[in-house]
């Protein structure tokens, strides 16, 4: 497929990465708190081979997508701004950070859950509505359905998720001690709480990367770009995929940059190309 040629408004811009000397990037400009440290691929190798010093099948290079380090630097250039409703609205902004620990924890999984299949300006004001009753395990139990219902409508599949929170809050009440559990494992068995939210979880609540937190926007984002092997159907495999080898320390960091990526640019119908300071070096681009 043939180059195409950036607009003004996006060669400036990759001016201006070049001028900084931006070529796939010796710094982590992800969310704040972000561990910023070197990437090095010999570390990355070691923790995450697996078979590692077991033979000639460890010493196999492994696949990585070209340029994959120019497009994240040009992505991280456009996200520089952090404008996208993700930066705003995200669940890392819709619980109280001033509660203790245990309920701040037990808010985000609640904004996680609400969050799936709705706009993150939706969750927030769902949010806000329920912290305005005092958001804990305590008083989520003692509200009636009707009344749960009511404040966090119009969240998408609302109905259900009435259902699942009642059920997931008496769980972590009786099984956690008013607690969420700390592991990716016990996440995901709680009633409404799929792959993605666990791993985003482990990140806000716990401060833990256990995995990528693989949602519609990285999905497609990875599939375009061609960060997966071969053409993956769902989030989950494109989360196995991207594991497989991108570096540990960009595990959390793609999900905040590849989520308002999505929000502004690389939209799920008409992405914006022509804005997109990737669009010389995108399979996808759509040259118009
Ligand atoms: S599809 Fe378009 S907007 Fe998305 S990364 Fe490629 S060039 Fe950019």
């Amino acid at each position: 497929m043939s180059a195409a040629r950036p607009g003004p408004a996006a060669s400036a811009a990759l001016r201006r990465l070049r001028s900084a000397g931006g070529n796939g990037g010796s710094q982590i400009q992800g969310t704040p708190g972000i561990p910023r440290r070197s990437r090095r691929r010999k570390s990355v190798a070691i923790a995450y081979e697996p078979g590692q010093g077991e033979g000639a099948e460890s010493r196999r290079p492994r696949w990585e997508p070209p340029n994959w380090r120019e497009q994240l630097e040009r992505i991280r250039e456009m996200r520089r701004s952090r404008d996208a409703p993700v930066d705003d609205m995200g669940v890392q902004k819709c619980y109280d950070s001033s509660a203790p620990p245990q309920v701040r924890r037990y808010q985000v999984l609640l904004a996680l859950m609400l969050s799936s299949q709705t706009k993150d300006q939706v969750t927030s004001a769902a949010m806000l509505r329920l912290r305005q009753r005092g958001l804990t395990v305590d008083t989520v139990l003692q509200m009636d359905d009707e009344t749960l219902g009511q404040t966090i409508y119009p969240v998408g599949f609302w109905r259900n998720k009435v259902k699942y929170i009642k059920q997931t809050t008496a769980i972590l009440k009786q099984k956690y001690g008013g607690d969420i559990p700390s592991t990716v494992e016990e996440l995901v068995q709680l009633p409404g709480v799929g792959p993605k939210m666990a791993h985003l979880a482990m990140h806000i609540a716990w401060d833990s990367v256990a995995g990528i937190a693989v949602d519609t926007h990285v999905h497609r984002i990875s599939n375009r770009l061609k960060w997966v092997k071969k053409e993956t159907k769902n989030p989950e495999e494109t989360r196995v995929a991207l594991e497989d080898w991108l570096p540990r320390e960009l595990w959390r960091e793609i999900n905040w940059l590849l989520v308002g990526f999505g929000q502004q640019t690389c939209l799920p119908v008409n992405p914006r190309c022509s804005q997109c300071l990737n669009q010389d070096i995108c399979p996808a681009a759509k040259r118009v």
